[in-house]
Protein backbone atom coordinates (compact mmCIF):
# COMPACT_ATOMS: atom_id res chain seq x y z
CA UNK A 1 0.00 0.00 0.00
CA UNK A 2 1.33 3.42 -0.89
CA UNK A 3 0.76 6.71 1.48
CA UNK A 4 1.30 10.44 0.66
CA UNK A 5 3.95 11.73 2.57
CA UNK A 6 4.00 15.17 3.72
CA UNK A 7 6.76 16.06 1.45
CA UNK A 8 4.31 15.52 -1.71
CA UNK A 9 6.07 12.27 -2.27
CA UNK A 10 4.17 8.70 -2.67
CA UNK A 11 6.63 6.20 -0.80
CA UNK A 12 5.51 2.65 -0.42
CA UNK A 13 5.52 1.03 2.85
CA UNK A 14 7.15 -2.51 1.62
CA UNK A 15 10.62 -3.24 2.05
CA UNK A 16 12.31 -2.12 -1.45
CA UNK A 17 14.65 -5.64 -1.56
CA UNK A 18 17.73 -5.46 -4.27
CA UNK A 19 19.11 -8.28 -5.55
CA UNK A 20 22.57 -8.53 -4.57
CA UNK A 21 24.09 -10.66 -7.47
CA UNK A 22 21.93 -8.93 -10.34
CA UNK A 23 21.35 -5.07 -9.33
CA UNK A 24 25.21 -3.75 -8.17
CA UNK A 25 24.43 -0.38 -6.41
CA UNK A 26 26.53 2.62 -7.49
CA UNK A 27 29.87 1.77 -6.43
CA UNK A 28 32.63 4.78 -6.52
CA UNK A 29 36.18 4.19 -8.28
CA UNK A 30 38.40 1.90 -6.74
CA UNK A 31 40.52 3.79 -4.11
CA UNK A 32 43.55 2.13 -2.21
CA UNK A 33 43.23 4.24 1.41
CA UNK A 34 42.73 1.23 3.16
CA UNK A 35 42.60 -2.75 2.50
CA UNK A 36 39.66 -2.49 4.85
CA UNK A 37 37.71 -0.87 2.01
CA UNK A 38 37.75 -4.30 -0.18
CA UNK A 39 35.06 -6.57 -0.04
CA UNK A 40 34.48 -10.13 1.11
CA UNK A 41 36.32 -12.04 -1.33
CA UNK A 42 34.05 -15.20 -2.82
CA UNK A 43 35.73 -17.98 -0.34
CA UNK A 44 34.12 -16.42 2.83
CA UNK A 45 31.58 -15.18 0.94
CA UNK A 46 30.40 -18.55 -0.06
CA UNK A 47 31.38 -20.42 3.21
CA UNK A 48 29.13 -17.49 5.05
CA UNK A 49 26.44 -18.67 2.67
CA UNK A 50 27.01 -22.60 3.17
CA UNK A 51 26.58 -21.91 7.28
CA UNK A 52 23.49 -19.89 6.67
CA UNK A 53 21.81 -23.01 6.27
CA UNK A 54 19.31 -24.35 8.82
CA UNK A 55 19.72 -23.98 12.40
CA UNK A 56 22.97 -24.79 14.48
CA UNK A 57 24.17 -24.25 18.21
CA UNK A 58 24.76 -20.93 19.65
CA UNK A 59 28.03 -19.46 21.26
CA UNK A 60 30.26 -21.36 19.09
CA UNK A 61 29.08 -24.97 20.07
CA UNK A 62 28.92 -25.29 16.28
CA UNK A 63 30.55 -27.57 13.47
CA UNK A 64 31.82 -24.44 11.74
CA UNK A 65 33.84 -23.38 14.71
CA UNK A 66 35.59 -26.39 15.50
CA UNK A 67 36.40 -26.91 11.83
CA UNK A 68 37.49 -23.12 12.15
CA UNK A 69 39.53 -23.58 14.94
CA UNK A 70 41.00 -27.25 13.70
CA UNK A 71 42.12 -25.48 10.19
CA UNK A 72 44.23 -23.08 12.10
CA UNK A 73 45.70 -26.20 14.32
CA UNK A 74 46.27 -27.77 10.52
CA UNK A 75 47.59 -24.82 9.34
CA UNK A 76 50.28 -24.01 11.90
CA UNK A 77 50.85 -27.54 12.38
CA UNK A 78 50.24 -27.50 16.63
CA UNK A 79 47.35 -27.94 19.02
CA UNK A 80 47.05 -24.25 19.48
CA UNK A 81 44.03 -22.62 21.41
CA UNK A 82 41.58 -20.41 19.06
CA UNK A 83 39.29 -17.62 19.61
CA UNK A 84 37.45 -15.09 17.31
CA UNK A 85 36.90 -11.71 18.12
CA UNK A 86 35.24 -9.12 15.71
CA UNK A 87 38.19 -7.00 14.97
CA UNK A 88 41.58 -6.68 15.57
CA UNK A 89 41.83 -3.41 18.40
CA UNK A 90 39.40 -6.51 20.89
CA UNK A 91 41.62 -9.26 19.49
CA UNK A 92 44.94 -7.67 20.43
CA UNK A 93 43.65 -5.98 23.61
CA UNK A 94 42.31 -9.26 25.37
CA UNK A 95 45.63 -11.45 24.04
CA UNK A 96 47.29 -8.38 25.65
CA UNK A 97 45.38 -8.44 28.65
CA UNK A 98 45.84 -12.77 28.97
CA UNK A 99 49.47 -11.59 29.40
CA UNK A 100 48.91 -9.29 31.91
CA UNK A 101 48.45 -7.99 35.33
CA UNK A 102 47.28 -4.55 35.74
CA UNK A 103 50.32 -3.59 37.17
CA UNK A 104 52.47 -5.10 33.96
CA UNK A 105 53.33 -3.16 30.89
CA UNK A 106 53.89 -4.24 27.28
CA UNK A 107 56.54 -2.88 25.27
CA UNK A 108 55.53 -1.69 21.44
CA UNK A 109 56.60 0.59 18.99
CA UNK A 110 55.56 4.11 18.78
CA UNK A 111 53.81 3.18 15.79
CA UNK A 112 51.97 0.45 16.64
CA UNK A 113 48.33 -0.25 16.39
CA UNK A 114 48.02 -0.80 19.84
CA UNK A 115 50.01 2.76 20.67
CA UNK A 116 48.09 4.64 17.75
CA UNK A 117 45.22 3.30 16.82
CA UNK A 118 42.86 1.32 19.84
CA UNK A 119 41.76 4.45 21.66
CA UNK A 120 43.40 3.06 25.38
CA UNK A 121 42.16 -0.15 24.95
CA UNK A 122 45.12 -2.20 25.79
CA UNK A 123 45.08 -0.16 28.57
CA UNK A 124 41.65 -0.37 29.22
CA UNK A 125 40.69 -4.00 29.07
CA UNK A 126 43.97 -4.84 31.06
CA UNK A 127 42.59 -2.58 33.72
CA UNK A 128 45.57 -0.58 33.53
CA UNK A 129 48.63 -2.32 31.82
CA UNK A 130 50.76 0.46 30.44
CA UNK A 131 52.18 0.43 27.08
CA UNK A 132 55.88 1.61 26.85
CA UNK A 133 56.07 2.73 23.58
CA UNK A 134 59.62 2.60 22.08
CA UNK A 135 61.71 5.99 20.68
CA UNK A 136 63.80 4.16 18.23
CA UNK A 137 62.16 5.93 15.35
CA UNK A 138 61.05 2.83 13.78
CA UNK A 139 57.97 0.54 13.14
CA UNK A 140 60.53 -2.36 13.96
CA UNK A 141 61.81 -3.20 17.51
CA UNK A 142 64.85 -4.96 18.48
CA UNK A 143 66.64 -6.61 20.79
CA UNK A 144 68.32 -4.05 22.21
CA UNK A 145 65.29 -1.59 22.41
CA UNK A 146 63.15 -3.96 23.82
CA UNK A 147 66.42 -4.47 26.67
CA UNK A 148 66.87 -1.23 26.92
CA UNK A 149 63.32 -0.45 27.76
CA UNK A 150 62.37 -3.72 29.84
CA UNK A 151 65.39 -2.89 31.89
CA UNK A 152 66.03 0.70 32.37
CA UNK A 153 63.78 0.73 35.58
CA UNK A 154 63.31 -2.24 38.25
CA UNK A 155 61.90 -0.57 40.86
CA UNK A 156 58.66 -0.40 42.32
CA UNK A 157 57.27 2.69 41.13
CA UNK A 158 57.69 1.85 37.51
CA UNK A 159 55.04 -0.58 35.51
CA UNK A 160 56.42 -4.08 35.49
CA UNK A 161 57.23 -5.10 32.19
CA UNK A 162 55.78 -8.41 31.20
CA UNK A 163 54.87 -8.13 27.20
CA UNK A 164 55.96 -7.54 23.78
CA UNK A 165 54.01 -7.01 20.88
CA UNK A 166 55.10 -6.64 17.45
CA UNK A 167 53.60 -5.97 14.80
CA UNK A 168 54.12 -8.22 11.38
CA UNK A 169 54.20 -6.52 8.97
CA UNK A 170 54.25 -3.53 10.06
CA UNK A 171 51.99 -0.34 10.19
CA UNK A 172 54.71 1.21 7.66
CA UNK A 173 54.27 -1.92 5.43
CA UNK A 174 57.61 -3.60 6.84
CA UNK A 175 58.73 -7.14 7.40
CA UNK A 176 60.73 -8.54 10.42
CA UNK A 177 62.59 -11.92 9.48
CA UNK A 178 62.43 -15.19 10.68
CA UNK A 179 65.87 -14.19 12.26
CA UNK A 180 64.68 -11.05 13.40
CA UNK A 181 61.64 -12.69 15.00
CA UNK A 182 63.44 -15.01 16.68
CA UNK A 183 66.47 -12.63 18.23
CA UNK A 184 62.96 -10.72 19.40
CA UNK A 185 61.49 -13.61 21.00
CA UNK A 186 64.94 -14.66 22.78
CA UNK A 187 65.62 -11.41 24.09
CA UNK A 188 62.08 -11.88 26.01
CA UNK A 189 62.95 -15.34 27.27
CA UNK A 190 66.10 -13.95 28.94
CA UNK A 191 63.70 -10.88 29.96
CA UNK A 192 60.84 -13.06 31.42
CA UNK A 193 58.68 -10.97 28.75
CA UNK A 194 55.87 -12.69 26.38
CA UNK A 195 55.58 -12.29 23.09
CA UNK A 196 52.85 -11.37 20.94
CA UNK A 197 52.18 -10.48 17.44
CA UNK A 198 49.80 -7.98 16.04
CA UNK A 199 48.95 -10.23 12.89
CA UNK A 200 46.34 -7.51 11.39
CA UNK A 201 48.18 -8.69 8.01
CA UNK A 202 49.69 -11.76 8.89
CA UNK A 203 49.20 -13.32 5.75
CA UNK A 204 50.38 -10.59 3.82
CA UNK A 205 53.78 -11.13 5.86
CA UNK A 206 53.80 -14.81 5.19
CA UNK A 207 53.25 -14.32 1.30
CA UNK A 208 55.64 -11.84 1.72
CA UNK A 209 58.30 -13.87 3.14
CA UNK A 210 57.47 -17.38 1.87
CA UNK A 211 57.79 -19.12 5.27
CA UNK A 212 55.01 -21.11 7.08
CA UNK A 213 52.86 -19.87 9.51
CA UNK A 214 54.27 -22.09 11.85
CA UNK A 215 58.25 -20.16 11.06
CA UNK A 216 56.78 -17.01 11.72
CA UNK A 217 54.99 -18.08 15.46
CA UNK A 218 55.70 -20.65 18.13
CA UNK A 219 58.33 -22.01 15.98
CA UNK A 220 60.04 -18.66 16.33
CA UNK A 221 58.80 -17.99 19.96
CA UNK A 222 56.00 -15.99 19.67
CA UNK A 223 53.71 -17.01 22.38
CA UNK A 224 50.13 -15.62 20.72
CA UNK A 225 49.50 -14.02 17.63
CA UNK A 226 45.82 -11.97 16.49
CA UNK A 227 45.90 -12.98 13.22
CA UNK A 228 44.00 -10.71 10.71
CA UNK A 229 40.71 -11.93 8.10
CA UNK A 230 39.22 -8.54 8.06
CA UNK A 231 42.21 -7.42 5.87
CA UNK A 232 42.53 -10.73 4.73
CA UNK A 233 39.30 -10.40 2.09
CA UNK A 234 36.63 -11.22 5.19
CA UNK A 235 33.61 -9.06 5.67
CA UNK A 236 34.80 -8.90 9.66
CA UNK A 237 37.05 -10.98 12.15
CA UNK A 238 39.89 -12.00 13.87
CA UNK A 239 41.48 -15.09 15.50
CA UNK A 240 43.54 -15.22 18.90
CA UNK A 241 45.88 -18.07 18.53
CA UNK A 242 47.48 -18.97 22.01
CA UNK A 243 50.29 -21.36 20.82
CA UNK A 244 51.08 -21.54 24.65
CA UNK A 245 47.68 -23.31 25.83
CA UNK A 246 48.05 -22.21 29.40
CA UNK A 247 48.13 -18.34 28.11
CA UNK A 248 44.04 -19.33 27.36
CA UNK A 249 43.25 -20.02 30.27
CA UNK A 250 39.55 -18.43 30.79
CA UNK A 251 39.91 -16.16 27.51
CA UNK A 252 36.72 -17.58 26.61
CA UNK A 253 35.41 -15.50 29.68
CA UNK A 254 38.07 -12.60 29.10
CA UNK A 255 36.11 -12.49 25.15
CA UNK A 256 32.60 -13.12 26.63
CA UNK A 257 33.06 -9.70 29.09
CA UNK A 258 34.11 -7.70 26.38
CA UNK A 259 31.72 -8.30 24.29
CA UNK A 260 33.14 -10.50 21.82
CA UNK A 261 31.56 -13.65 22.24
CA UNK A 262 29.58 -13.87 19.05
CA UNK A 263 25.65 -15.45 19.78
CA UNK A 264 25.61 -16.62 16.07
CA UNK A 265 29.91 -17.63 16.14
CA UNK A 266 29.28 -19.58 12.84
CA UNK A 267 29.14 -16.48 11.22
CA UNK A 268 32.26 -15.61 12.51
CA UNK A 269 34.25 -18.89 11.95
CA UNK A 270 32.94 -20.17 9.10
CA UNK A 271 34.41 -17.16 6.77
CA UNK A 272 38.12 -18.47 8.44
CA UNK A 273 37.09 -22.52 6.86
CA UNK A 274 36.21 -21.02 3.44
CA UNK A 275 39.70 -18.94 3.38
CA UNK A 276 42.21 -21.52 5.23
CA UNK A 277 41.09 -24.76 3.49
CA UNK A 278 40.73 -22.96 0.06
CA UNK A 279 44.13 -21.48 0.71
CA UNK A 280 42.37 -17.90 -0.45
CA UNK A 281 43.94 -16.30 2.84
CA UNK A 282 47.31 -17.23 0.88
CA UNK A 283 46.11 -15.87 -2.57
CA UNK A 284 44.60 -12.54 -1.18
CA UNK A 285 47.94 -11.65 0.32
CA UNK A 286 50.23 -12.54 -2.13
CA UNK A 287 47.92 -10.63 -5.05
CA UNK A 288 47.72 -7.93 -2.70
CA UNK A 289 51.44 -7.56 -2.24
CA UNK A 290 52.04 -8.04 -5.94
CA UNK A 291 49.55 -4.46 -6.44
CA UNK A 292 52.16 -2.41 -3.86
CA UNK A 293 55.24 -4.01 -5.52
CA UNK A 294 53.17 -2.51 -9.27
CA UNK A 295 52.72 0.53 -7.64
CA UNK A 296 56.10 0.94 -6.51
CA UNK A 297 58.24 -0.18 -9.76
CA UNK A 298 56.07 2.22 -11.38
CA UNK A 299 56.52 5.57 -9.57
CA UNK A 300 60.21 4.22 -7.96
CA UNK A 301 62.13 5.99 -10.27
CA UNK A 302 59.77 9.41 -10.81
CA UNK A 303 62.27 12.27 -10.06
CA UNK A 304 60.28 14.10 -7.11
CA UNK A 305 58.94 10.80 -5.45
CA UNK A 306 59.72 9.54 -2.26
CA UNK A 307 59.01 6.10 -1.22
CA UNK A 308 59.37 6.70 2.45
CA UNK A 309 59.49 2.70 3.70
CA UNK A 310 60.20 -0.24 1.73
CA UNK A 311 57.64 -2.03 -0.07
CA UNK A 312 57.69 -5.45 1.37
CA UNK A 313 54.34 -5.97 2.04
CA UNK A 314 50.82 -4.93 0.61
CA UNK A 315 51.72 -1.07 1.53
CA UNK A 316 53.08 1.86 -0.25
CA UNK A 317 53.97 4.82 1.19
CA UNK A 318 54.93 8.30 -1.02
CA UNK A 319 56.03 11.53 -0.56
CA UNK A 320 56.12 14.18 -3.17
CA UNK A 321 57.03 17.41 -4.08
CA UNK A 322 55.48 21.27 -3.05
CA UNK A 323 51.60 20.60 -3.61
CA UNK A 324 51.96 17.22 -4.31
CA UNK A 325 49.23 15.50 -2.04
CA UNK A 326 46.92 18.45 -2.75
CA UNK A 327 47.03 17.36 -6.47
CA UNK A 328 46.47 13.93 -5.77
CA UNK A 329 43.39 14.63 -4.00
CA UNK A 330 42.21 16.89 -6.65
CA UNK A 331 42.49 13.70 -8.85
CA UNK A 332 39.85 11.90 -7.06
CA UNK A 333 42.50 9.68 -4.42
CA UNK A 334 41.45 9.56 -1.22
CA UNK A 335 44.39 8.08 1.23
CA UNK A 336 45.72 8.87 4.82
CA UNK A 337 48.75 10.93 5.97
CA UNK A 338 48.73 9.53 9.69
CA UNK A 339 52.35 7.94 9.40
CA UNK A 340 54.96 9.87 8.38
CA UNK A 341 53.16 12.90 6.55
CA UNK A 342 52.85 11.08 3.28
CA UNK A 343 50.50 9.59 1.52
CA UNK A 344 49.52 5.55 2.36
CA UNK A 345 47.90 3.29 -0.16
CA UNK A 346 47.36 0.05 0.74
CA UNK A 347 45.92 -3.12 -1.49
CA UNK A 348 43.42 -6.10 -0.82
CA UNK A 349 42.75 -8.96 -2.51
CA UNK A 350 40.44 -7.23 -4.64
CA UNK A 351 42.58 -4.63 -5.90
CA UNK A 352 42.16 -4.03 -9.56
CA UNK A 353 45.78 -3.86 -11.83
CA UNK A 354 44.44 -1.28 -13.79
CA UNK A 355 43.32 0.83 -11.13
CA UNK A 356 46.93 0.21 -9.80
CA UNK A 357 48.16 1.30 -12.47
CA UNK A 358 45.63 4.56 -13.19
CA UNK A 359 47.24 5.39 -9.19
CA UNK A 360 50.29 5.28 -10.73
CA UNK A 361 49.68 7.63 -13.76
CA UNK A 362 48.43 10.14 -11.42
CA UNK A 363 50.97 10.00 -8.83
CA UNK A 364 53.72 10.72 -12.47
CA UNK A 365 51.43 13.70 -13.37
CA UNK A 366 51.00 15.14 -9.66
CA UNK A 367 54.74 15.18 -9.45
CA UNK A 368 55.03 17.28 -12.96
C1 LIG B 1 43.73 -2.77 11.03
C2 LIG B 1 44.70 -3.10 12.09
C3 LIG B 1 44.28 -3.69 13.30
C4 LIG B 1 42.83 -3.96 13.60
O1 LIG B 1 42.02 -2.85 13.56
P1 LIG B 1 40.45 -2.92 13.82
O2 LIG B 1 39.95 -1.73 13.11
O3 LIG B 1 40.24 -2.87 15.27
O4 LIG B 1 39.97 -4.21 13.24
C5 LIG B 1 45.24 -4.04 14.21
N1 LIG B 1 46.54 -3.83 13.98
C6 LIG B 1 46.98 -3.27 12.84
C7 LIG B 1 48.45 -3.09 12.63
C8 LIG B 1 46.08 -2.87 11.87
O5 LIG B 1 46.52 -2.31 10.75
Amino acid sequence: MAQTGNNGFRHSTSLVVLDPIVRKPATMTQQFASDNYAGTCPEAWAAMQQANAGSVAAYGEDEWTTRAANAFRTLFGTDCEVFFAFNGTAANSLALAALCQSYNSVICSSCAHVETDECGAPEFFSNGSKLLAARNNSAKLTPDVIHALATCRGDIHYPKPRAVTITQPTETGELYTLAEIQAISTTCRSLGLRLHMDGARFANACAALGCSPADMTWKAGVDVLCFGGTKNGMAVGEAIVFFDKTLAEGFDYRCKQAGQLASKMRFLSAPWVGMLESGAWLKNAAHANGCARQLERAIAQVPGITLMFPVQANAVFVQGPEGFLDRLRAKGWRFYTFIGGGARFMFAWDAQPEQVDALAADIRAACA
